[in-house]
């Protein structure tokens, strides 16, 4: 089985973003929130059939970990109540996404986080999304302030809360910014990397993973400048008197192979353990065009872990579906309902 930990249901129907865009009108004008729209099963199946499910298909995917659309998690807009809302909303179409085509989707929520408040607020809708919605984990945005970086680290202590909740459901958290507040750093060119950074910094910075030896996160797009800056921060953490690398991610810390390139998949391939590597494309997601030095999609990420040659087979699976079940344990259990 080929498992995608990475997607995000960025073909939504519209009527999703017109309901967001109303909302944040609404908010900034003093006005009454929009009503909620309501999606038809035939509507969501519209925009899945030659999309997603269709690209998984032609790629030789099995079931993709799918999660509301990153960048329009917009954390950094309106208030907590406002993100509430907003969030039960997207999870729950997440939810009938999964529940519609439960062979192909299983599903990741969105957190309810908002700048100066303590991701603690979280808990109830992670709770909810995992026990009553059968979701698997959950996208932890490092700077709910979209850019201004102005919250704690996820390493303080504000989020233990949470990290307690994650712990006793099992579930693991996608590190995963949302949108820029800033026409100067680029949402996806810059400020996702620059997110999935600032965090694997932060971790090193702490001894998070002594309070929770349990506590999963998967850092996407590769890991930002991490894998191929991992002399730095293994120098780093050496001069600061930190633990190794790797006895720090060891069962705490991962990364996905939305690099899009082979060269980038290959780098990874080698500085990381493999058993820290999940199979992701986050398709479909940033780059959506066909690289013409290849002449296949930039995102068909499984092409470049199949050309990883001096991997063992044994090797290939774990990136592909060992690891996966491994950090959502969650996983088999689904995939059990819905076979
Ligand atoms: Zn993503």
């Amino acid at each position: 089985m080929i498992i995608d930990c990475h997607g995000h249901y960025t073909t939504a129907p519209q009527q999703l973003r017109d309901f967001r865009k109303a909302q944040i009108e609404a908010f900034e004008k003093g006005g009454a929130e929009p009503e909620e729209p309501v999606f038809s099963d035939d509507q969501i199946r519209e925009t899945l059939v030659d999309a997603q499910l269709r690209l998984q298909e032609e790629r030789g995917t099995d079931v993709t970990i799918f999660s509301p659309i990153a960048g329009l998690m917009g954390h950094h807009l309106g208030d907590e109540a406002m993100s509430q809302r907003w969030s039960r909303l997207s999870n729950n179409l997440i939810h009938q996404v999964c529940a519609l085509f439960p062979k192909s989707f299983v599903g990741v929520c969105q957190l309810p986080q908002s700048p100066g408040v303590p991701a603690g607020n979280c808990v109830a809708e992670l709770e909810r999304c995992v026990t009553e919605l059968g979701f698997i984990g959950c996208n932890l945005n490092p700077d709910p302030s979209g850019g201004h970086w102005q919250g704690p680290a996820l390493t303080d202590r504000s989020f233990y809360p949470l990290y307690e909740k994650m712990v006793e459901l099992d579930v693991p958290a996608m590190v995963h910014v949302s949108s820029s507040c800033t026409s100067a750093v680029h949402h996806t060119g810059a400020h996702y990397l620059n997110g999935d950074t600032t965090a694997f910094m932060q971790f090193i910075l702490s001894d998070l993973f002594k309070d929770f030896p349990t506590l999963r996160f998967i850092i996407p797009h590769g890991g930002g400048a991490v894998p191929y800056h991992w002399g730095r921060y293994r120098g780093l953490a050496q001069d600061l008197k930190r633990p190794p690398l790797a006895e720090m991610i060891r069962d705490n810390v991962y990364f996905d192979t939305c690099v899009y390139h082979y060269p980038g998949v290959e780098l990874l391939a080698n500085v990381l353990p493999v058993d820290n590597i999940l199979f992701a494309s986050e398709m479909i997601g940033a780059v959506r065009s066909v690289d013409p030095e290849t002449g296949h999609h930039f995102d068909d990420t499984k092409r470049y872990v199949d050309q990883l040659s001096h991997l063992s087979e044994e090797d290939r699976h774990k990136i592909y579906e060992g690891n996966a079940r491994k950090v959502f344990p969650r996983l088999d259990k689904a995939l059990v309902g819905a076979n």
